[in-house]
């Protein structure tokens, strides 16, 4: 099940699925919301901040509106609180891979962990595509993925009293030594140097469970994989003592991720280089109902800045709108002067 707790069960009906929470998605919930449609959120990272968050989280970013100087993260953290009142749902962890539209005008979105959505309008806000994990380059490991090696960790319950191999040195390897330590049978962090990248606190914390014996830090690299029918049984590693045999029943690499176009390039629109072509006016793709918005979009003069993806969604909400609400008529308003916008955003 999903963090959502939806994976599983029945198609989850809402007004908007947006594909994508990097900034420009965050936003989408925010102008979305304004004209009110509710929206769900996919992403495949196990936060919001696409970009921001995983690729310079402590960048100060200069060039947003307003803000003389942000962190990537700091934007992530402001973007998480103005869209609050709007309550739209998360679902982190899970890759949209099937996107089709129904007979009765609406689309079925399919996440990789089988969640399934029915929505009447999906703003593709993915991006440079989906941050996908590097894979060890092991002989043979594609028979284990999924079944005993993992890139993340969705159900902690599948670690559960098991022998488990975290290998890394970043915070992703660091965080989940320490969360799944209390409940693995054994647990043993593998790097390949004795000094780690992520917080320090982590650090702190991880060498004090070495020091506790309660895990197990090995400084060398994977070499090869042993089990069966996807089971593993055991990891050989290179250390500078020769090749050590571990026994293991859980791989958990973590060597950084990668932006890949992924499956939005089997959903039947219009590519232009690995871009969605959309007109200006709604930021509309070539399928009705569906936008595009963000660094994934491509039009004359189309700069992959934050900004101007703000102003996308703002302007795709309004076409959306029409979609949801057929026939009803849509007043421009400010927030400032609003009182209907204001009570929206709970603060009138
Ligand atoms: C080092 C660096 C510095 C930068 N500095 C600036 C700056 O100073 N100012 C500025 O304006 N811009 C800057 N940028 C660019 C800026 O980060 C991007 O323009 C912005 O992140 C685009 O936002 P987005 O929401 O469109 O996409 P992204 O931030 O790329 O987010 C897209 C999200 O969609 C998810 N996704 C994609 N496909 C799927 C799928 N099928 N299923 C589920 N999830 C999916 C991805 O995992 C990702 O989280 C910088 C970029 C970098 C790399």
């Amino acid at each position: 099940m999903a963090a959502d707790g939806t994976a599983g069960g029945a198609a989850v009906e809402t007004d908007a699925v947006i594909i994508g929470g990097g900034p420009v998605g965050l936003f989408a919930v925010f102008e979305l919301g304004l004209v009110d449609i509710k929206a769900h959120v996919i992403d495949i990272l196990d936060r919001a901040g696409g970009q921001c968050a995983e690729l310079y989280p402590e960048k100060p970013i200069y060039d947003i509106p307003g803000l003389p100087f942000v962190t990537g993260q700091g934007l992530t953290d402001a973007l998480m609180a103005q869209i609050k009142p709007f309550g739209a749902t998360f679902h982190f962890g899970q890759r949209v891979d099937e996107l089709a539209k129904l007979d009765d005008g609406r689309f079925r979105l399919v996440t990789d962990a089988g969640t399934e959505f029915v929505a009447k309008v999906v703003v593709i806000a993915a991006g440079g595509g989906s941050f996908t994990p590097k894979r060890p380059p092991l002989q043979g490991i594609d028979a284990y993925e999924g079944k005993s090696v993992f890139y993340s960790v969705r159900r902690m319950d599948d670690f559960r009293d098991r022998d488990v191999l975290v290998v890394g040195g970043g915070d992703s390897a660091l965080d989940w030594t320490l969360n799944l330590q209390p409940i693995a049978r054994s647990l043993t962090l593998l790097h390949r140097r004795d000094d780690f990248r992520g917080a320090p606190h982590s650090v702190e914390q991880m060498r004090a469970l070495v020091a506790d014996k309660k895990v197990s830090l090995v400084i060398g690299q994977m070499c090869s994989l042993e089990g069966d029918n996807g089971a593993l049984t055991a990891v050989t590693i290179k250390t500078k003592d020769g090749d050590v045999r571990y026994p293991c029943n859980r791989l958990l690499p973590f060597f950084g991720l990668t932006m890949k176009l992924g499956p939005v390039a089997n959903w039947g629109l219009n590519l232009d280089e690995n871009l969605i072509p959309v007109d200006t006016e709604k930021f509309a793709t070539s399928t009705p109902g569906i936008f595009a918005v963000g660094d994934i979009n491509t039009y004359p003069g189309k700069l992959k800045l934050i900004l101007s993806g703000f102003h996308e969604v703002a302007l795709m909400s309004q076409a959306a709108h029409r979609i949801v609400y057929p026939g009803k008529k849509l007043l421009f308003q400010y927030t400032t002067s609003s009182s209907s916008l204001q009570k929206k955003l709970g603060v009138n």
